[in-house]
């Protein structure tokens, strides 16, 4: 059989199309290496092994009942492409537990609209990835169900919240895995694994389905191996939705133009990006991108985003804030797990008690008390004008750049248990993505070298909002000349 992790989706679909191979034998490929794999990485929460391969052999009928009319009709752009998806989004036919005890029976009887699309595209889903509980975390061992553990080096995280996810496509357990990023939880991951990975703008891609965090904050984007993949995956979760009020009725972005120089591109570097305490073979392997980028015909400025330092403050104020009510709808009534008892205000504290990690119950904490009379104006109030300072920031660098490049996370992958005591010690880890998540502008993260114990980095463009095209243009460039995004880890071949 054809080694299927040399594969891109473009390729794939070409081969499927072509009849070189059928989608019943890329699924049962996939499915194969997550069973060979699972048991060392634990990258997902829930398989759906035969129904996938069903869905399989009814797009491989469509493939031959469409060669043999002779090809007139216009087939579905996925048909047949099997993909995983984060088990914070909804999909009808799995489970959706969001990583947490309380949601561990919640069977959602609809599909995100980001799913839909890719459905209605004819994708396979064949599992859920696992992740931080509810999204909350930089590592995936908030998961109730167990850490997610990094194919390039077992005894280190995958990064999170997306971990599982990251994980699956960096051990080719799978060619694409959807995933969000409200602080990171996609860039992150994806620069731990070594994987391509998109955060869009915030109102790029419906929320309808995607189980709220920080609902100003929550994007869904996407992970595979390479720019253009990723690219034609988020198109398609992309557009407007009546059932999301916050998506926007731009139209979605052509594909990025393929082209071989970046000539007229300016490229900012923030000055506040590169920090004392930032590992320095990380500084070294984006800078080098970055010279890299302009060998190849882009213009290199310095620029300054001077309120950064407060991104951090201002998120673990305002994503907990928004948490604290977004959460108070797991309460036994309505949805997955309830611990009976007579009255009902001790059957909330119960099935919240058992049913959240400590993690959810610290954000829940901070959030109100943030969120409480007498302490909203200090702190939500302050958080919220500090904001639209970072979102400045932004804009002026925008009037000077076309796009930002920077680090996505201070060191490359942690050791497990690391940092699971000291969780301001995870929260720093988020510096360099809190930022783009609080202006709702784009990121694209992608990898561009290894440390010296082969554990990938990786490096974010972040662009103007809705300047997705140009970070996917300027990234295919860089691929085109690169093949850090081919390799593959050694410890699950
Ligand atoms: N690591 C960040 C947090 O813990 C971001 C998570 C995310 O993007 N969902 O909140």
């Amino acid at each position: 059989m054809a080694d299927f992790r040399k594969y891109s989706i473009q390729e794939l679909m070409t081969g499927l199309r072509a009849g070189d191979f059928s989608s019943r034998e890329v699924t049962s490929y996939f499915l194969d290496r997550i069973e060979t794999l699972e048991g060392q990485v634990h990258a997902f929460l829930s398989l759906k092994p035969e129904q996938a391969l069903q869905q399989a052999e009814r797009a491989d009928a469509v493939y031959v009942a469409w060669r043999a009319e002779g090809r007139q009709s216009s087939l579905p752009a996925l048909l047949g492409l099997p993909i995983a998806v984060k088990d914070v989004l909804c999909v009808d036919g799995f489970p959706c537990t969001c990583g947490s005890r309380i949601l561990q029976d919640f069977h959602p009887p609809f599909n995100a609209t980001s799913v839909q699309h890719l459905l209605d595209a004819g994708v396979v889903i064949v599992g859920k990835t696992n992740m931080d509980e509810f999204a909350m975390g930089s590592s995936t061992e908030n998961s109730a169900f167990g850490p997610t553990r990094n194919p390039w080096n077992l005894a280190h995280v995958p990064g999170g919240s997306s971990g599982g996810s990251a994980a699956a496509v960096a051990a080719h357990m799978i060619p694409a895995a959807l995933a969000t990023d409200t602080g990171g939880s996609v860039r992150q991951p994806a620069s731990f694994c070594g994987v391509t990975g998109v955060k869009p703008t915030y109102g790029r891609v419906s929320r309808f389905g995607l189980i709220a965090y920080g609902s100003s904050l929550d994007t869904a984007g996407v992970m595979a191996h390479n720019a253009q993949d990723v690219e034609a995956l988020l198109r398609i979760m992309a557009g407007f939705d009546p059932r999301d009020a916050t998506t926007s009725d731009l139209p979605v972005f052509d594909p990025a133009p393929r082209e071989s120089d970046l000539k007229g591109l300016r490229i900012g570097l923030p000055l506040e990006y590169f920090i004392e305490g930032i590992q320095p073979e990380v500084e070294m392997a984006v800078k080098e991108a970055v010279r890299l980028l302009e060998e190849h015909g882009a213009q290199v400025v310095q620029v300054s985003l001077p309120h950064t330092r407060y991104a951090l403050p201002v998120y673990y104020l305002i994503a907990p804030a928004e948490a604290s009510a977004n959460l108070a709808r797991f309460d036994g009534v309505r949805y997955g797990l309830r611990v009976e008892d007579e009255d009902l205000i001790p059957m909330y504290s119960k099935t919240r008690g058992k049913g959240f990690g400590a993690e959810v119950k610290r954000r829940i904490m901070l959030g109100t008390y943030a969120l409480s009379a007498g302490y909203y104006d200090a702190y939500y109030g302050q958080a919220q004008k500090v904001r639209t300072l970072i979102k400045q920031d932004f804009e002026k660098a925008f009037e000077i750049v076309d796009v930002i490049a920077a680090p996505i996370a201070p060191t490359t992958a942690f050791k497990l248990g690391q940092h699971t005591d000291d969780p301001l010690a995870m929260y720093l880890e988020d510096v360099f993505t809190l930022p783009a998540n609080l202006a709702g502008v784009p990121g694209l993260a992608f990898p561009v070298g290894f440390d010296g114990n082969s554990l990938p980095i990786g490096m974010q463009l972040m662009g103007p909002q809705f300047s997705e095209q140009v970070l996917f243009k300027t990234a295919n460039v860089y691929q085109s000349f690169t093949d850090f995004h081919r390799r593959i880890p050694l410890s699950v071949q």
